[in-house]
Order: C-alpha cells, then structure tokens, then sequence
C-alpha cells in the first residue's frame, strides 16, 4: 500500500491484447489496406490533442508519438503487407512496427530508445482498427483513479502524480515494486484488491492507509490527497538517549533523490540502479551510465550513499539482461547471479559508479543484491576494490545470507537486509501475488528472527547492518528494528520525518524491549500490539 486518501472517477488501464490473427486473407484488400491511413492519423490526431492539454516533458513526448503514428512508411509498409501478402489490416500493422521496432533495435543507442513508442503506436493503431480500448494506461484527460490488474513497474514510474489520484491493483503485494513506486511518487495505493475490475466502479475511494477502497456515487466529489504535516525531527538519527541510527532514503531517479535530500535524509542507503534502466533496450555506455549516477547522487556531495549493482531479473526484467525464459524467474538469474554470468556488465557499471562518486563528491559504497553464500560476497567484494571503490557490501535477502551473517560480513564491510525479497524468500510468497499478500507483512515474526540473527552478527564482527526494504518505512517496526541491532535504516522520502521522529522519543531499551516483545510472538498482528506495548 501506498498511504493517502483519494476518491474520484475510475479509469481501467486495459489488458495488453493478444497479437492479432494473420488470417484469414481479406477478400477485398485494397479496401482492406485503406482502412490503414485513416486509423494511424486517428491515433495522431488524438495524441496531438493530449499534447495541447499538456505541458514540459510530457507535451514534449507526446507530440513526438503522434509524429512516429503519422509516419507514412509504417503506414505505406502496413499496406503493402495487406496487399501483397493477404494480412488482415491489424496483423498486417503489427507486423509492419516490429520489422521497424527490429530495425531501431539494431541501430542501438537513440534509435534503440524508440522501440517502445514503436510498439505504443502499434498497439494503439491496432486497437483503432479493432475498435476496442488500447492497453497499456491511458492518456488522463484530468483526475482519475486508475484501477488495473497489475502494472509494470515501468509504467507505474511514468505516472503523472498530478493526474493519478489513486492506484488500485488487482495483483501485487505490500512490497511490489508497484507499490514501492507509487509511495515515492506519493500517490496513495492499494494494492491485492482481487475481483476491483469486475465491479465496473464508476468513482472510488482509495484509502492507502487503511486499505480500504469503497465504491462511491459517479457524481462525488474529486478529492487529491492531502500530504501528512510534517513530523517534528531534528534530522539526526537517534534514539532519545542519543544511540545513532542513521536514517537514510531510498532513491531510483534525480527526483526521488532531491526529495529523500529535502526530508533530510542523512544519506542513501539503496540507489536502486536498474530503475535508470527499466525502459533501456540495450545497455547504455560507461559514459551514459556516469552521468545518470552523477544526477543521482548529486543532492548527496559530502554524505554516505549505498548504490546497488544492477538487480535485474524476475519482476524488474532489463531488455539488455534478459535470462533465457525460466520456468521460475524469481528463482533464477537474477541480482548479482546476472553479474557471475555477465562480469563485463558489472565491471562497465563499476567504472560508471566510480566516475559517478568523484563528479559528485558523495561517499559511495557499492552493494550487490541476492547474495546467497559468504563466496559469492567474497567474489562481489574483489570487483568493487579492484575498481577502486573503497567500500563493498552486499543485501541480505535469502534466508541463506541471514544464516551466514557472520561470515559473509568477514567478507565486506557492511551489510543490508532487503526485508521485501527476505520475506518473499523465507514464505515462499511471491511479493507480486495478491492472494499471498499477508505473507509479506514485514511484521511477521519468523522474518523478524532471521534480522535479528543479522543484528548478532554485527554486533559479533563490529561491522554495521542496515534495513533498506519497505519495514524501515514503518516508524514503529523501525523501533523494532534498532532493538534487533540494524544501525541503519532506510526508506523513501515520504516516510523520512516519521522515522526520525520516531526514534527521536524512544531510549534504546524501549527499542531493544520492543524487539524482545515483537519476537515472541506468533503472528503480525500479535507482533504490533507486543511492540506497541
Ligand atoms: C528488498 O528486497 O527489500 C529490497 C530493498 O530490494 P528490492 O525491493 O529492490 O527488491
Ligand atoms: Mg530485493
């Protein structure tokens, strides 16, 4: 979920359509191949409306799909398939943008960047000509509360918060990487809300704190919502008898470090380096990638920030990493098992992050994620140095790493528990899937025991363990987690403040109390009320 509360009329993002038929050869195609033209500038005629509406980047984007949608070698190819070669128009449309899509493919770099609004066109035109609703969120024409079965986590980045009031999901649990971006988009969510789309709601109010999301009349009023008053925080991480606890944001893009720098953040304790890339067809240059960092780090010159290696795989797929198809992605090759089999990849993004760290002044360390064995860190580590990064660590998020703390922080400097695979790994839950949503409730005490096992281990090797999953977002469980021993917590801007503030009222006794309460008990909510007591 993602906090807030808004109400206003339902759009539904519609589901991506099935590759239209090749057949049956149409008996008319000349008639056939002149339905073509009129569709392509129906479809520019309409994203040239939105441009009008729109201003900055998105005006900017939008005209330049209605361009790509007038082309008329597209439409002139799309024709000729009809003609010559019997396709029915939409097949015929489809095939015609994927030999061009294929085309801008190979050309890389720009070109390669347009493969998308390619096949954005395509499936538009294809859904003029068929008559039907094109998939994929649609253009808002004002303020809307998108419901959808699951969203890529693509598209979720590119939400406009001005527009999306709320965001519900059919699919997707509390640590999603949907989720996870709505909360830094500051759109509120809900997510896991099984059977939404059959309602057929007109209007509804989404309330992401709750989780309760109420069919409401199609004439209520449109209501955004109203960003918490800021908690009073001093912007020091510690508890009240002063134990330090560094609270440290989360960021994927320049935007999302300018707010974590705003809210006084003391630092980043997870870039996120594969948001950069969600939508990158190829892999971009050392020089590419350099300077995306650079932007990234910028607001941080003179503080600690953790960037990630790539974490590529299961519900975060690059085009330029994809594995072959696994029967299991989230079991697969993903992470840092991407780099074992790809060591360039990671040698060229070191590079990348190393320039990153002296254009930008800030103290960078690098972590991998979906490290299993105190091996595989080892091996993680030898690369960081030997690109002359002076600190290496790695996530723990596979009950494996939790299991051997202690020997995999004699391999690195430093750890992180990313409690959101942690979770998924130690259930078996899959953090995408609604119906075992309640799994992943970071407040489950057998994942708490596995922390607290990490907090041990550093205590032991005197070397620090943060949180950078979505618990750290919690001021209560936050408590919680400097009680089990993390001596950094990291989270996304908006939960900054509360985190801070948080601590700032609790001893570490009370924090160490707390743990001591939240771990005896035997399920999440048991574990709430223990540590609220
Ligand atoms: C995690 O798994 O907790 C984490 C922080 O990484 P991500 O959410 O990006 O998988
Ligand atoms: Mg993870």
């Amino acid at each position: 979920m993602s906090p807030g509360r808004a109400s206003g009329p339902v759009v539904a993002v519609a589901e991506p359509a099935a590759a239209p038929a090749s057949g049956p050869a149409p008996s008319d195609p000349q008639a056939e191949a002149a339905r073509i033209a009129p569709a392509a500038q129906a479809v520019a005629a309409r994203l040239e409306a939105l441009a009008g509406q729109a201003t900055g980047d998105a005006a900017t984007i939008l005209l330049t799909t209605a361009a790509m949608a007038g082309d008329p070698a597209l439409v002139s190819e799309a024709e000729r398939l009809v003609v010559a070669e019997g396709r029915p128009a939409p097949r015929a449309v489809y095939e015609a943008a994927n030999g061009f899509a294929k085309a801008l493919a190979a050309a890389g770099g720009y070109m390669a960047e347009r493969v998308r609004d390619v096949e954005d066109i395509r499936d538009r035109v294809i859904a003029e000509l068929q008559g039907v609703t094109p998939p994929g969120v649609p253009e808002l024409t004002g303020p809307s509360v998108l419901v959808a079965r699951d969203l890529a986590p693509a598209d979720t980045a590119g939400l406009d918060p001005a527009r999306v009031l709320a965001l519900v999901t059919e699919e997707g649990g509390p640590t999603s990487h949907t989720a996870i971006l709505a909360r830094s988009l500051g759109i509120p969510a809900v997510v896991a809300v099984r059977g939404v789309l059959a309602v057929g709601a007109e209007a509804l109010l989404v309330d992401g704190d709750t989780g309760v999301v109420e069919v409401v009349a199609a004439d209520a009023p449109v209501v955004a919502a109203v960003r918490e008053g800021a908690a009073e925080w001093n912007g020091v991480g510690a508890t009240a008898d002063g134990h330090r606890v560094k609270v440290l944001g989360n960021v994927g893009s320049p935007a999302d470090a300018t707010a974590a720098a705003e809210a006084g953040a003391e630092g980043v304790g997870l870039f996120r380096t594969e948001f950069c890339y969600l939508d990158a067809p190829a892999e971009p240059s050392v020089d590419e990638q350099r300077a995306a960092y650079a932007a990234v780090l910028a607001p941080f010159a003179g503080k600690p920030v953790i960037v990630r290696t790539l974490d590529a795989g299961a519900d975060k797929p690059l085009a330029f990493l994809s594995p072959e198809a696994e029967p299991n992605p989230a079991l697969g090759v993903r992470g840092v098992r991407v780099a074992f089999d790809r060591p360039d990849v990671l040698d060229r993004q070191l590079e990348a992050i190393a320039g990153a760290a002296a254009d930008s002044g800030a103290e960078v360390s690098v972590m991998a994620p979906m490290v299993a064995t105190a091996t595989e860190a080892a091996w993680f580590a030898e690369r960081v140095r030997a690109a002359g990064i002076a600190r290496a660590g790695v996530m723990i998020e596979v009950p494996a790493a939790a299991l051997a703390a202690e020997e995999i922080l004699a391999a690195v400097d430093f750890v992180s528990v990313g409690t959101n695979d942690l979770a998924q790994y130690t259930f078996a839950a899959d953090r995408q899937l609604g119906a075992v949503a309640a799994l992943n409730d970071p407040w489950q005490p057998a994942l708490l025991r596995l922390i607290a096992l990490i907090g041990r281990a550093a205590a032991a090797t005197g070397k620090p363990a943060g949180v950078c999953g979505e618990a750290a977002a919690d001021p209560l469980l936050a408590r919680v987690l400097t009680g089990l021993g993390m001596t950094s917590l990291s989270m996304n801007a908006s939960a900054i403040r509360a985190v801070g503030a948080g601590l700032a009222q609790a001893t570490l006794a009370d924090c160490e109390a707390a743990a001591e309460a939240a771990l005896a008990t035997q399920s999440p909510a048991e574990a709430r009320s223990a540590a609220r007591g």
